[in-house]
């Protein structure tokens, strides 16, 4: 979702004669979007703000000046902590309200003009009653063969572990409208992949105006998929409970949805999952597991794990050994449990100590990598539609993606950038894959292949 609200950071500076460059080294401006859900994402702020500081010092140095902003939800979380600890930052800016940078920037110029305010920075970290969404201006800067579009944002679950209900608010679905007018931009732009974007993304229940009806993901996902060049859809990040009859039948129906499903699950205790606020226990998780995979029979998974939160024994992480080796995933992210400040697991008792975590956090991660190697391995000697994205490490090679979102290298040249083809798996690396086209490729002139 940074990614995204990166994005259109920028289509928001644009008017303003901002354009993007690579590297922050003697830019106009360096905005940080930042990430809250561990400490450690949050800590990687302070640290990247001492490497900035000295290039605002050189910018200065030469004449010239470097506003430095923090958005995301770090920004979102430490307002005016964040300038307190940090003096360099002039803005500081949450995941609501960067449509308003314009201003912001206006302001800060103005404090900068009249030699006041050092170490006095801008803050908005507003949760306006209006969208931001609603005040955005149309995406410009187009993200190439692959496209994200948000649909969903915030969250109402409120696990016991997680700051999104605080940072990024109540839960806000945008109306279909909006959306089909970003994925039908993008399909123009010459994106054929679009991944539909939410903390909680199966919640979506946006309103459909002309009808006035609200529609679930699994009926935007049909309707976004009629649109002529999208070839693949994705979802991220789905909640299990949330998951519902429309949802799974899309995965039955929709050639073009992705037979990948990202399904965070956290824990396989029934005892910590309940404490985690979950909604949910390891059976229920199972059994849509069981009736996803009855839908789509190739259908692959990821998940998200938690280990050492507070209470958790070693027989509840035996419970999510074991519910992984039943599930049997394609690829996951594991995580020690981090304290996050107000949330209620923060003031639970019986917090984990550390080194138990990075023990039990060795073993799963032992499995995961070993069910994703297999995983891989037994991709070699089929065919796989690859959506080739960019040129890849050797010369003359581009790389894509498989349906799974493995990277797949493969000899081809550079006009199957935006397409779909297949490709014979021959060759598993630990993290890619390599293989040769296995059909004819088409003529320069084709417009796309879709698979
Ligand atoms: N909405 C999604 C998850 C979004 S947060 C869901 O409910 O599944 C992304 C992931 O970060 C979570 O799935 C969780 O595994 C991890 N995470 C969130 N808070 C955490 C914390 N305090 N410590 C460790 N990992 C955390
Ligand atoms: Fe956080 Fe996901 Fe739980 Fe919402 S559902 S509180 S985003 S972990």
């Amino acid at each position: 979702m940074n990614v995204y609200d990166s994005a259109r950071m920028a289509d928001v500076l644009a008017p303003l004669g901002y354009r993007l460059v690579d590297a922050p080294d003697g830019a106009d401006m360096v905005i940080l979007n930042t990430c809250h859900i561990r400490e450690k994402a949050a800590e990687k702020v302070y640290s990247e703000l001492g490497r900035i500081k000295a290039l605002k010092r050189a910018k200065a140095e030469s004449g010239g000046s470097m506003v430095v902003a923090v958005a995301g939800c770090v920004a979102q979380a430490e307002g005016e902590a964040m300038t307190e600890r940090a003096p360099v930052v002039d803005l500081v800016v949450g995941p609501h309200t960067y449509h308003r940078l314009p201003e912001l920037l206006a302001r800060a110029e103005r404090r900068r003009a009249a030699g006041d305010g050092r170490g006095r920075g801008i803050i908005d970290i507003d949760f306006p009653s209006d969208a931001k969404f609603d005040h955005l201006p149309a995406p410009t800067h187009t993200q190439g063969v692959s496209t994200f579009i948000s649909v969903q944002e915030g969250c109402d679950k409120f696990c016991t572990f997680c700051v999104v209900p605080y940072t990024r608010g109540a839960e806000y679905s945008r109306p279909v409208g909006q959306i089909v007018a970003e994925a039908e931009r993008a399909v123009a732009a010459g994106s054929v992949e679009i991944t539909l974007l939410g903390q909680n993304v199966n919640a979506y229940h946006g309103i459909e105006t002309k009808s006035g009806e609200t529609w679930g993901l699994g009926r935007l996902i049909r309707h976004l998929a009629e649109i002529a060049g999208v070839a693949r859809i994705r979802y991220t990040t789905s909640h299990p409970r949330d998951m519902d009859e429309e949802l799974i039948a899309a995965h039955r129906d929709e050639a073009r949805l992705m037979p990948f499903l990202h399904l965070p699950v956290q824990s396989g205790s029934d005892r910590i999952l309940a404490a985690m606020n979950r909604q949910h226990g390891a059976g229920d998780y199972r059994r849509l597991v069981d009736r996803l995979r009855a839908a789509r029979s190739d259908l692959a998974l990821s998940s998200d794990f938690i280990v050492g939160f507070p209470g958790e024994s070693d027989a509840d992480f035996q419970a999510t050994l074991s519910l992984v080796r039943d599930v049997g995933y394609a690829q996951a992210f594991s995580f020690k449990y981090s304290v996050r400040p107000g949330t209620p697991a923060s003031m639970m008792e019986d917090q984990v100590p550390d080194a138990v975590k990075e023990d039990r956090l060795a073993q799963l991660q032992a499995l995961l990598r070993a069910q994703q190697a297999a995983f891989n391995r037994d991709q070699r000697g089929r065919t796989l539609p690859v959506l080739f994205t960019g040129p890849g490490r050797h010369a003359g090679q581009l790389v894509g993606r498989s349906p799974y979102l493995q990277p797949v290298h493969a000899i081809a040249p550079a006009r199957l950038i935006g397409t779909v083809v297949e490709v014979a798996i021959e060759s598993v690396q630990p993290n890619s894959l390599a293989g040769r086209l296995a059909a004819p490729t088409p003529a320069a002139n084709d417009e796309r292949v879709v698979a």
